[in-house]
C-alpha cells in the first residue's frame, strides 16, 4: 500500500476528547461549546422537516439560505458577493477548505502557511501534491514578518492561506497586515485562501478584517466561515465559502464530488435565523465575557497567559510548572488532574520545546470555573 499520507494520524482533537472521556476528565480540548444551540433554531429545522425540506438542495445552497449569507457580508464588509455564483453552502468549513485546496493545488505547487496552523491544511495540500511552506509566527503576539513571505514567494507560490481570529493563539490580523498582503498578492496569480470560520468571535472592539474588505484581496480570495462556530452547533457540520465567480467555478467541481449538496433542513433554518443580526452580532461580547472570567479565575495559578483577541481559545504557558514536553504535560494533565487541553506542538511548529497548552473557553461558567479550581492547584 502506497499512502498518500504517510505520517498522518489521527487529528489531536479527537485524541485529546476521546482521552477526556476515558478518563472522565474536563474536556476543554476540542474546540466546540458544552452548552445547546438556540431552541429556536432547533425549532426552525424540525419545521423545515414537517414542511418536506427533506430532498436534495441546490448543489450551492438555497437561494434564501445565500441571499442571507450575501446581505451579511455586505452590511458588514461592505462588498456584495454574487447570490448565484459567488456564494456555496459547505458541509462546515472543513470541506471548504477542503475543496478550495483541491481545485487549485496542483502537483509541486507551494501554498505559504503560517505556524502554528489548524491541522487540516499541510495534509490537504500534501494530499494534492502540493508543497506547504511553512512560516513561523513570530514573538509573543504571534504576528507575520511580511518581509519572510515577501522572500518566500516565488513563481510556484499557487496559494496564502491565512486565519484570522487565529485557532490557536487567538491573534487576529490588522488592517496593516491585510494591507502588506494586499501589496504582496497584487499583479500576481496567487490565491488567497482566508479561513475566517471564528470571524464573529472577536473581543475588545477590535474589527474582524475579512479579506472580502481588501479589493486586491477579494478578487483573488476564497473566504470560508462556519456555522457550527457561530451557532453553538458543531455537530451539525455546516459552513460556507464565498469567492469570485470564475474561482467558484473550480471550486464547485471538487463540491459536487465530495458531498453535491449539503443538509436540506438546516439551509431553511440558518436562511430563516440570519434574518435577525443580533444572532451572530452578540458573540462577540459572549465569548469576551468567558474569556476574562476564564482569565480572572486562572490569576492565582502557575500559568500565564496574554489574553486571547478573538477565537473561543486561550493558550496558556506552563513553563513555571514542569519541563515536560507539551504533549506529555497535556497527557498527564488529563489523565491525573482531570483536564484536558491541547498541546500547541500538534499545530505544526517545529519547536519541540513549545511549553504551551491551548485551552477552549467555549463552555458553561460552571465548567470553567471546576477546571481553574484543579489548574490553580498545580
Ligand atoms: N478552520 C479552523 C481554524 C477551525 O478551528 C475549524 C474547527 N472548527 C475549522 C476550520 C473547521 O470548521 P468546521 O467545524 O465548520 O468544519
Ligand atoms: N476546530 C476545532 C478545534 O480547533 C476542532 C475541529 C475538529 O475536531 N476537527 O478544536
Amino acid at each position: 500500500l502506497s499512502s498518500k499520507l504517510p505520517g498522518g494520524k489521527t487529528s489531536i482533537f479527537s485524541v485529546m476528547s476521546t482521552m477526556a472521556r476515558e478518563n472522565d476528565a474536563i474536556d476543554l480540548s476540542q474546540g466546540f461549546p458544552n452548552f445547546e444551540t438556540d431552541t429556536r433554531l432547533k425549532e426552525l429545522v424540525y419545521k423545515a422537516m414537517k414542511d418536506g425540506h427533506n430532498q436534495y438542495p441546490p448543489m450551492n445552497g438555497i437561494l434564501e439560505l445565500r441571499q442571507q449569507i450575501s446581505a451579511k457580508i455586505e452590511t458588514l464588509y461592505g462588498v456584495k458577493y454574487k447570490v448565484d455564483s459567488e456564494i456555496t453552502m459547505t458541509s462546515g468549513a472543513t470541506q471548504a477548505l477542503y475543496c478550495a485546496i483541491t481545485a487549485f493545488i496542483h502537483s509541486g505547487d507551494e501554498v505559504i502557511v503560517f505556524k502554528p496552523a489548524y491541522d487540516s491544511y499541510e495534509p490537504t495540500i500534501k494530499a494534492n501534491g502540493g508543497k506547504p511552506v511553512l512560516i513561523e509566527l513570530k514573538g509573543k503576539y504571534f504576528r507575520i514578518d511580511w518581509q519572510e513571505v515577501k522572500e518566500k514567494i516565488n513563481s510556484r507560490t499557487k496559494m496564502v492561506i491565512i486565519n484570522t481570529p487565529h485557532n490557536p493563539t487567538g491573534t487576529v490580523m490588522s488592517i496593516e497586515d491585510m494591507q502588506q498582503l494586499e501589496s504582496l498578492l497584487k499583479n500576481t496569480n496567487i490565491i488567497l485562501l482566508s479561513d475566517e470560520v471564528y470571524e464573529h468571535i472577536i473581543f475588545d472592539n477590535i474589527e474582524h478584517q475579512s479579506a472580502s474588505r481588501f479589493p486586491y484581496l477579494a478578487e483573488r480570495a476564497i473566504v470560508c466561515s462556519s456555522f457550527g462556530k457561530t451557532f453553538h452547533n458543531t455537530g451539525w457540520k455546516m459552513g460556507y465559502c464565498v469567492a469570485p465567480e470564475e474561482l467558484m467555478k473550480e471550486i464547485w467541481k471538487i463540491h459536487e464530488l465530495t458531498v453535491f449538496c449539503v443538509n436540506h433542513p438546516m439551509q431553511r433554518a440558518f436562511a430563516e435565523y440570519l434574518k435577525d443580526p443580533e444572532n451572530y452580532l452578540s458573540l462577540g461580547s459572549f465569548y469576551q465575557q468567558k474569556r476574562d472570567k476564564f482569565l480572572k479565575l486562572m490569576e492565582g495559578s502557575k500559568f500565564t497567559a496574554t489574553p486571547s483577541k478573538g477565537t473561543y481559545y486561550q493558550l496558556f504557558d506552563f513553563s513555571e510548572i514542569t519541563e515536560e514536553k507539551d504533549t506529555d504535560f497535556a497527557n498527564r494533565l488529563t489523565r491525573e488532574h482531570k483536564v484536558a487541553s491541547i498541546p500547541v506542538s500538534e499545530f505544526n511548529i517545529a519547536k519541540k520545546d513549545n511549553k504551551q497548552l491551548r485551552f477552549c473557553f467555549a463552555k458553561t461558567d460552571e465548567t470553567l470555573e471546576k477546571a481553574a479550581e484543579i489548574l490553580n492547584r498545580i
